[in-house]
């Protein structure tokens, strides 16, 4: 029916503009002679419909033109003479191509709609055309064939529609985008670059400091130090905290997915900040109920990171009373539980209209009270976007001058391990911990007094032991607990043990246990003392005091229940407890380490900071171990050319020959010699990505500036004695899991055989291989060697890592190729390299998922 509507008679009749269409002879005489046979009164209802619709198609708003079978134009309409400037008489008998394509016109859509042409079918699509005058505009071209009653096709029609503002606005929105990401990524390198100039002088600071904390000093001049150290950490914090919030604005913080243990999550940080508390007199306590599940999968660090905010909110705005860490079931599925958290304080409160404020960048409640108590008003910020990006939700409840909760709610995986039986003294146990169920059982009907002027305390270790089967007393102070003791020992039920919280008002836990020791008709038992995590010198007075028994707070639930079971059930001290309770008030930082080892080490050591470098060959020589020192790159290569070394660790950014640079030609030599001497990157970049390229430069492991002395001597010692590389290759990996063409192992020697990173590092090369091809075969078609270089060399540190010869040699003769421009040599190259990419490709992912 189609093809009657723009029959050209009817438009000749109707529009004297369409007088120059030249009818098809044999399809004029068609219609006159169907006409004739129906009879004149149809033909004329015929004719008035045709006129109609005639009319319609001449004074359509869209441009319409019927061109025959080949594509040559037969008639035009009105609004395509507007949207092109030609007239019908300029545009009949030529081609589309000839009359509005012309330079700028895509090529690719003008082959498609030439082939369009030829074979027939539909086609819409956007094409840039030039106008009569030169000008050019977007116009949406829609091509439809018209077959003939035979089926054949007679001809085309085009409908044209001028989309030149939504292609401007589509174009405009593209160039935007491609300007913001650009920004973007210009940020985050600036961010990078200045994380690493601030991280250099700042690791100096710290390491100094805490070097000349480990001396003989002062008084005054331990005060001076401390000081400069705790701004130092201040300043990390501070620049932690940019880096965070930079990354979660690129969208480059990613949330991970693993198992962990809920309860070692919530215990590690409360007891991070335990001494932080304990320090203002505050209580801290955590309370989770035993049911809930704690084998979950997630991301440990962020929920830790949010907590550690929270908390350390907490103490910080609270000036007496008590900080409660909360955590409750909301709902469970056969793979998920939604997690509801809560920190509340009975601090000073946030203003009602204030409360939605303090989650922007930069905000506090005043300038005073941030001026009282400090920060930088970007920790809420950072917390409520990684509870968003781990699809959570975050509020707060405050009322001024009596205190504030802040809840989230996340919904986690329940870990692949997770014990489902709720075994009623398991939870919450971490995961290293374990204790016989007969232990437990012994517990059962045990007698305790509780004693804690905190009445939250009271209810969290109440619940904790009845869960157990123990049977509670709960005294407020020292007057009802001996109240109670003294009405115990008349009715001859004497209490099997007493809990006592050493900080209370009045009559401490130290006195009153005094106070029962001079009195034996008590009959008191076995007492145990709760301390504060700022009082290491607590143990000595327990001891003194013949108290066996001593837990930190916040106390886990597993460190009490194994206290329990060491005092009551098995009847031995549990003195093996105070000692890592003690530890645990001590600081980290413990100058044992720094004492020499046995066995030293020969340590190449290069960094162009002066600073950094005199750091680190002090600690290390402080082990015993022989450090050369270089400043740059290129001298480190002909230190190891000339002698061999245990362990190499190489700063990554340096003037001249940067760690990468230098580490890959340390690499090709060692490929002549045999030898491998482990390499770990120093560097102070932290941003996603850094750890791999190191990785794949041929590094073995990587440390990130400011580094530690602890974790700088634990990694170089384990990899200097080669332990790493043993336990990779008899433990990990599987013989099925080497290859002939190349290693898995290999890779994961150079990782310090760290399987997680490893796998991060598969990942990488899951995610580049492809896109290196790509970016290849791109180069070569636009004839772009730089490129060609550039990609071919990252697909040789790829495939290097993985000890794969094959793939390297070709990747490096195409690297090779690019920079003499033999592009078409480097052509076939590529297409040798291709099934091995993929092969390999393949392999890695194989065992990506196995693992
Ligand atoms: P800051 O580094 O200033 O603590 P945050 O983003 O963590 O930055 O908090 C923003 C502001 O919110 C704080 O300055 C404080 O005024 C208010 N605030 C946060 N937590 C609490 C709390 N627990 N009690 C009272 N005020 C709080």
């Amino acid at each position: 029916m189609c093809h009657f509507v723009v029959t050209p008679p009817i438009l000749v009749a109707m529009n004297k503009k369409a007088f120059q269409i030249r009818l098809p002879e044999s399809a004029s005489q068609v219609r006159s002679e169907q006409s004739d046979f129906r009879g004149d009164e149809q033909a004329a209802a015929d004719r008035d419909d045709l006129e109609t619709l005639s009319l319609v198609v001449s004074r359509a708003s869209n441009a319409i033109l019927i061109m025959d079978a080949s594509g040559v134009i037969q008639w035009t309409n009105d609004a395509f003479s507007k949207l092109s400037g030609y007239e019908p008489a300029e545009a009949v008998g030529c081609m589309l191509n000839d009359l509005v394509f012309g330079p700028s016109t895509d090529a690719n859509t003008r082959q498609q709609i030439n082939k369009t042409l030829v074979a027939g079918g539909e086609l819409t699509t956007d094409v840039l055309q030039y106008r009569c005058d030169g000008t050019t505009l977007w116009v949406e071209c829609k091509l439809i064939p018209v077959n003939d009653d035979n089926g054949k096709l007679s001809r085309w029609i085009v409908i044209e529609s001028d989309v030149t503002r939504r292609r401007q606005t589509e174009e405009a929105l593209v160039a935007a985008k491609k300007s913001a990401e650009a920004s973007s990524r210009s940020k985050s390198e600036f961010l990078a670059n200045m994380s690493h100039e601030i991280r250099t002088p700042l690791n100096a600071i710290l390491g100094m400091t805490e070097l000349a904390l480990t001396t003989e000093l002062s008084r005054e001049q331990r005060d001076y130090i401390q000081t400069v150290k705790t701004s130092a950490d201040a300043l990390l914090d501070l620049l932690n905290d940019v880096l965070d919030i930079t990354k979660i604005e690129a969208g480059k913080m990613e949330i991970e997915e693993v198992d962990f243990n809920l309860a070692e999550v919530v215990r590690e940080t409360t007891k991070a900040l335990a001494v932080r508390a304990h320090e203002k007199g505050l209580e801290l306590a955590v309370h989770m109920p035993m049911t809930i599940p704690h084998e979950l999968s997630g991301d440990p660090t962020r929920i830790r990171q949010v907590l550690f905010n929270l908390i350390g909110n907490a103490i910080k705005f609270t000036s007496a009373g008590e900080i409660v860490v909360d955590v409750q079931e909301q709902w469970q599925t056969e793979d998920e539980v939604c997690m509801q958290f809560s920190v509340s304080d009975t601090g000073i409160g946030i203003p009602k209209q204030r409360l939605q404020k303090i989650f922007d960048a930069f905000t506090q409640v005043d300038s005073s009270m941030a001026r009282r108590f400090g920060g930088s008003g970007l920790g809420l910020t950072i917390t409520s976007k990684l509870v968003r990006l781990m699809n959570g939700r975050l509020w707060v409840q405050s009322s001024e001058g009596k205190g504030s909760s802040f809840y989230f709610t996340l919904t986690l995986g329940l870990a692949s391990t997770q014990d489902r039986s709720l075994d009623k003294h398991r939870w919450p146990l971490t995961s290293q911990e374990q204790i016989s169920d007969l232990a437990v059982e012994n517990l059962e009907g045990k007698r305790v007094l509780i004693v804690d002027d905190n009445a939250t305390n009271r209810k969290i270790l109440n619940e904790m032991l009845g869960h157990w089967g123990l049977k509670t007393t709960l005294c407020d102070g020292a007057a009802a607990a001996l109240k109670e003791l003294e009405s115990a020992s008349r009715g001859e039920v004497a209490f099997d043990l007493v809990i006592l919280d050493a900080m209370m008002p009045v009559v401490d836990g130290f006195q009153l246990a005094e106070m029962m020791q001079q009195r034996p008709d008590l009959q008191a038992g076995t007492v145990m003392m709760l301390s504060s995590a700022d009082r290491p010198n607590s143990t000595n007075r327990c001891k003194q005091m013949g108290i066996e028994s001593y837990l930190v707070k916040p106390v886990s639930a597993s460190a009490l229940l194994e206290a329990i079971v060491n005092t009551l059930a098995t009847g031995t001290h549990a003195s093996a407890r105070a000692e890592s309770a003690h530890a645990d008030c001590v600081s980290p930082r413990d100058p044992q380490f720094l004492q020499a080892v046995e066995k030293p080490l020969r340590i190449l050591l290069v960094d162009d900071h002066e600073p950094n470098r005199k750091l680190v060959e002090s600690i290390l020589k402080r082990r015993g171990h022989d450090v050369r020192s270089e400043c740059d790159g290129e001298a480190a290569i002909s230190a190891c050319q000339s002698e061999s070394f245990d362990v190499v660790l190489m700063d990554v950014q340096m003037p001249g020959r940067d760690g990468l640079s230098a580490t890959q030609a340390i690499r090709e030599n060692e490929a002549n010699t045999g030898q491998h001497s482990p390499i770990i990157a120093l560097t102070a970049h932290a941003l996603k990505g850094d750890r791999e390229k190191c990785l794949a430069a041929g590094m073995d492991s990587y440390l990130a500036k400011p580094i530690h002395a602890a974790d700088l001597v634990s990694l170089v010692e384990q990899l200097g004695r080669g332990e790493t590389k043993a336990s990779c290759e008899d433990t990990r990996l599987s013989t099925s899991q080497r290859c002939d063409a190349f290693s898995i192992g290999s890779a994961l020697e150079r990782m310090g055989g760290e399987l997680d990173l490893l796998k991060e590092h598969i990942g990488y090369v899951i995610n580049d291989m492809p896109q290196l091809m790509q970016m290849m075969t791109d180069a070569i078609e636009q004839s772009e060697p730089r490129r060609l270089e550039i990609a071919a060399h990252r697909m040789k540190s790829l495939v290097s890592s993985y000890d794969h010869a094959e793939a390297r040699e070709l990747a490096q003769q195409i690297e090779q190729d690019a920079k003499q421009g033999r592009i078409e040599e480097a052509r076939d190259r590529i297409e040798a390299l291709c099934p091995l990419v993929e092969t390999f490709t393949l392999a890695v992912d194989e065992y990506l998922q196995a693992n």
